[in-house]
C-alpha cells in the first residue's frame, strides 16, 4: 500500500515534466555562515551537483565504457551477480496498454523475441522510462528501424524500436518522461507498435518483469537482477522481483508539516546554489572565467585565502 502511494506521485511527476525548470538566477553574492541551516542547503545542492554527474555518466560504476554506435557492446563484459534496479523514477513509454507480442520464443519465426511490442498509433509520442543519457539514436532497415536506447542511472538501459521519428539526440540528458520519438513502423515491422526492450549490461530482461502497460504502472520499487555469469540467455538468468519495505523507502511520512515547509524552502535556496566541482588542470582564473565570476568572489563565497591552493573534486560555489 505504502509503495503504491509512492509510485503515484512519481507518475504525477511525469506527468507534470513539461513545467518551466526553475530559473537560472544569479544571486548576488551570497556569504555562507557556517551554521546548520546553511549546512542543509549546501547538502541539498552537493547532491545536485552530484546528480548532474550522474546525468553526464550515468551507472558509471556499473558500465564500462560510453559508446554511441551499436546497440550491443558488452559481449566479453562480465555481469554482477546480483543489481538491485530502482524503478521508482519511472515514466510509461507509451500510455498504451495492450501488448500485442510478449517477450520471448515465438515458434512461428523461430526466434526470440527480445523485447515486448505494445500497441501505438502512428505518431503517439514514445518517452524515456527513466533519467539517463541518450546513448544511440539510430536506422536500421532490416530490424529495428529507427531506434533509440538510452542508458539510465539506474542501471538500466531501455531500447525503442520502429519509431516514425526520433525527437532526441546522441548524448542527450534526458528526465524519465521526456520525449524520444513518434510511435510508428520502421525497419523489420508488420504494423504500427513500440517494440521496447529492456537490458543491464547488455543481458535482456523481460519488460513484463518491470513494466505493466495494462495497468500503467511498474512491477514494484524495485526489481533485482540476478547474473549468474555471461552467456546464460532468455530465461535463464533467474531474474527475481522484489516490491520495496518499509525500511527501503522512506518517504519524510513522520516529517511535521512545519519541517517539511522547511525542506522546501531548502530546496529552493539549493536550487539558486551554484556549485562546480574542481576538475584536474584547473585553476580559480579558469573556473572563475567559466562561470562568468570574478575570481575575488569565488575566494570570498569558498572562504580561501590569496594562497590558498585548489585540489582536484574539491567542490566551489560560484553563485
Ligand atoms: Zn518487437
Amino acid at each position: 500500500m505504502f509503495h503504491k502511494i509512492i509510485k503515484t506521485t512519481t507518475l504525477a511527476a511525469c506527468l507534470t515534466l513539461l513545467a518551466a525548470p526553475t530559473n537560472a538566477q544569479d544571486l548576488l553574492a551570497r556569504q555562507a555562515p557556517v551554521d546548520k541551516k546553511m549546512r542543509a542547503v549546501d547538502s541539498i545542492a552537493i547532491q545536485k551537483l552530484f546528480q548532474a554527474e550522474e546525468f553526464e555518466d550515468p551507472a558509471a560504476e556499473l558500465y564500462p565504457n560510453w559508446e554511441d554506435d551499436h546497440i550491443n557492446m558488452y559481449g566479453s563484459v562480465e555481469l554482477p551477480n546480483e543489481y538491485r534496479i530502482d524503478l521508482r523514477g519511472f515514466c510509461m513509454p507509451t500510455t498504451n496498454r495492450i501488448v500485442t507480442s510478449n517477450y520471448g520464443y515465438r515458434p512461428r519465426f523461430r526466434r526470440q523475441h527480445k523485447g515486448i511490442d505494445v500497441n501505438a498509433n502512428l505518431g503517439d509520442t514514445i518517452r524515456a522510462a527513466f533519467d539517463g543519457k541518450v546513448r544511440v539514436v539510430d536506422f536500421q532497415q532490416g530490424g529495428y528501424g529507427n531506434v533509440v536506447v538510452i542508458r539510465h542511472s539506474n542501471g538500466l538501459e531501455t531500447v525503442y524500436g520502429h519509431l516514425s521519428r526520433h525527437l532526441t539526440k546522441k548524448g542527450a540528458a534526458l528526465k524519465a518522461g521526456d520525449p524520444i520519438g513518434l510511435a510508428g513502423s520502421t525497419g523489420r515491422s508488420t504494423g504500427t507498435h513500440l517494440h521496447f526492450e529492456t537490458r543491464l549490461l547488455g543481458e535482456y530482461i523481460d519488460p513484463a518483469k518491470l513494466f505493466d502497460f495494462a495497468a500503467q504502472d511498474v512491477t514494484g520499487d524495485y526489481y533485482v537482477f540476478k547474473g549468474r555469469g555471461r552467456g546464460t540467455l532468455l530465461g535463464k538468468h533467474e531474474a527475481g522481483m522484489q516490491t520495496g519495505t518499509d525500511t527501503d523507502v522512506r518517504y519524510n511520512s513522520s516529517e511535521s508539516p512545519a519541517a517539511k515547509a522547511q525542506a522546501q524552502k531548502d530546496a529552493r535556496q539549493a536550487a539558486r546554489t551554484r556549485l562546480h566541482k574542481v576538475r584536474k588542470g584547473e585553476t580559480l582564473y579558469s573556473i572563475a572565467r567559466k562561470h562568468g565570476v570574478s575570481v575575488d568572489r569565488l575566494r570570498r563565497m569558498n572562504g580561501l585565502r590569496s594562497k590558498s591552493k585548489i585540489r582536484p573534486g574539491q567542490i566551489l560555489k560560484y553563485s
